[in-house]
């Protein structure tokens, strides 16, 4: 699926027709501080496509820039995730490869007088920042010197200093209307060490200045983020102009991506986790791509999804039930549908020789005949879902197995139930019935009409297998409660139950339709006889 028109796309036209730019680049900056969500599979999207549709390309860059947060684990999960949602970036970089250089420019607009050495903690920085309606206080170290600041600078970089104990700021404006424009921090003393750059600075650049920079230096044409950056964007310009950078990248702002029923924010996820309220960042409940993928989400599921959202200028609420349908669409014709009895009721079939085993062909897709026939077994006992069984059928509509009712068992025979077997409690054991030979599938019979048609699992040939069947971890219509408040602490149930033979092999994240109970992946933890499957999405939808 093409990313449609949108407003970026046009952009980009434009930029091309006028001859501003000729190969498009775009990069990806993930912090390497959480798991990627299925938000930042919109910027991923959007960059790569963007730069892929116009014959250009993307660069992953890790904004690695602030060294209290990061972590090597999340620098090899991002690039497995992109790669799983089918990118290559051309470039793989870091915002630490380019700290000399941000230095040097640093150093060029402190001898423009365009930067200064704040004595000022950073609580006092922030509070003289001022307000919406109101203009910040100018710093008492504003008017120092170029030799002074160059010196101080230094300072800071030679590690003279505590954290906190001086700043590097821009000197642009301390009435601007927007507030990104006063004085902005461009360096804080830091003395942590550093994942790639160990302890060689103790001197760190912000975001804001670091950015533009990076994307000067790495020729990005179009520097694509999600709104809140919106703001930011003169600032961008400022630092791209007055630091002189050879290359103008732009900054262009797209809206965030929401999911109805779907906490995104990092720090919710971690909040999450660290509360061991989910097994980790790969629980099949988890908006994160680990976890989409070990729940059986495919990346041509996601990419439809994404690219089907659209891409405007504003934040955009979507339906989790757009996703569901993507991927009931991705797999209506790819996954092959066979039987697995989730919640087995055990039934015996007193005519039927004991010991005798007959194989059927069953068509595994039956929309989609390039996917062949299978071999599926018949026998004397056999398992079909308690809910395909009532004692006495509820109403007329009933289409399913009763006292004294015939169905067939899905490309089998007709069965009729004769008997019941009860427990204490009156639920049911065991049921008996009889098979009629004639009815045989194939065979062309067309005497009488089943009253449905149920899938079943031949028990002697059938396989145990774990159902892990989810909700949603939070509904939106709990309201604004804190998150922990409104969790659904019962959104994971285990079904234990049984699979035809077919799946003897199955290999973690293999795809099926299981009749009726809806698409489902293999887990990573199932084994050879010990098989446990994730329930991806049900047919059809369950929201009502
Ligand atoms: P969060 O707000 O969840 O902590 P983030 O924006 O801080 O996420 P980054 O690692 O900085 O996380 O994100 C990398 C890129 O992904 C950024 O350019 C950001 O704009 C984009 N992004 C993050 N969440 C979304 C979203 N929900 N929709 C679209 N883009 C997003
Ligand atoms: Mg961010």
């Amino acid at each position: 699926m093409e990313m449609a028109s949108n407003f970026i796309k046009s952009i980009i036209e434009e930029d091309i027709a006028s001859g501003k730019v000729r190969e498009i680049v775009t990069r990806f900056p993930p912090e390497p501080n959480a798991y990627l969500h299925i938000g930042h599979a919109r910027a991923i999207i959007t960059d790569f496509e963007m730069a892929r549709i116009f014959g250009g390309y993307t660069n992953l860059r890790f904004d690695d820039t602030n060294p209290v947060k990061e972590d090597a684990m999340f620098v090899e999960a991002i690039k497995e995730d992109i790669k799983w949602l089918g990118y290559t970036p051309k470039n793989v970089f870091f915002g630490s490869d380019y700290f000399e250089e941000s230095y040097q420019r640093a150093l060029l607009l402190i001898r423009k007088g365009l930067a200064y050495v704040d004595d000022q903690s950073p609580e006092e920085v922030s509070k003289h920042r001022g307000t919406l309606t109101e203009p910040g206080v100018e710093s008492p170290c504003r008017n120092r010197s170029v030799e002074e600041n160059l010196r101080l600078f230094q300072e800071m970089r030679d590690g003279k200093y505590a954290d906190g104990e001086k700043t590097l700021r821009a000197k642009i404006d301390m009435a601007s209307p927007n507030i990104n424009m006063r004085d902005p921090v461009i360096y804080r003393i830091l003395h942590i060490t550093h994942h790639n750059t160990g302890d060689r600075w103790c001197i760190y650049p912000m975001y804001d200045f670091a950015h533009p920079l990076q994307d000067a230096i790495e020729g990005v044409t179009h520097s694509l983020c999600s709104l809140e950056y919106v703001d930011h964007r003169v600032l961008y310009d400022w630092f791209v102009e007055k630091c002189e950078m050879p290359h103008t990248p732009h900054q262009y702002e797209f809206g965030r991506l929401n999911i109805t029923n779907t906490i995104m924010s990092k720090r919710y996820l971690r909040q999450l986790v660290d509360a061991k309220e989910v097994r980790g960042y790969d629980d099949p409940r988890m908006p994160t791509l680990v976890g989409l993928r070990r729940r059986g989400y495919t990346p041509e599921a996601i990419r439809t999804f994404v690219i089907g959202t659209g891409l405007s200028r504003i934040n955009s609420t979507v339906s989790s039930e757009m996703l569901e349908n993507c991927l009931r669409d991705d797999l209506r014709l790819k996954a092959l549908r066979v039987n697995a009895v989730l919640n087995p009721l055990k039934v015996v079939i007193d005519n039927y020789p004991e010991g005798q085993t007959e194989w059927f062909d069953a068509p595994n897709n039956n929309e989609n005949e390039a996917l062949g026939l299978r071999k599926i077994p018949f026998e004397k006992v056999v398992y079909i879902e308690r809910d395909d069984f009532a004692e006495t059928a509820p109403d007329k509509h009933w289409k399913r197995l009763s006292l004294g009712l015939e169905v067939r068992l899905m490309h089998t025979y007709f069965i009729k139930c004769i008997s019941v077997v009860k427990d204490q409690d009156g639920t049911p054991r065991e049921i008996h019935c009889t098979y009629d030979p004639e009815t045989k599938s194939g065979t062309g019979f067309t005497a009488r009409k089943p009253n449905g048609n149920l899938h079943f699992v031949a028990a002697g040939q059938a396989l145990p297998a774990t159902f892990n069947l989810f909700e949603p971890l939070m509904v939106d219509s709990d309201g604004d409660r804190p998150l922990l408040e409104r969790l659904n602490r019962d959104s994971w149930h285990v079904m234990n139950g049984f699979v035809e033979p077919s799946l003897k092999d199955v290999q973690s994240g293999d795809k099926f339709q299981f009749v009726r109970n809806g698409y489902f992946s293999v887990d990573y933890d199932s084994r050879p006889g010990a098989l446990v499957f994730n329930r991806i999405v049900e047919l059809k939808s369950s929201f009502k």
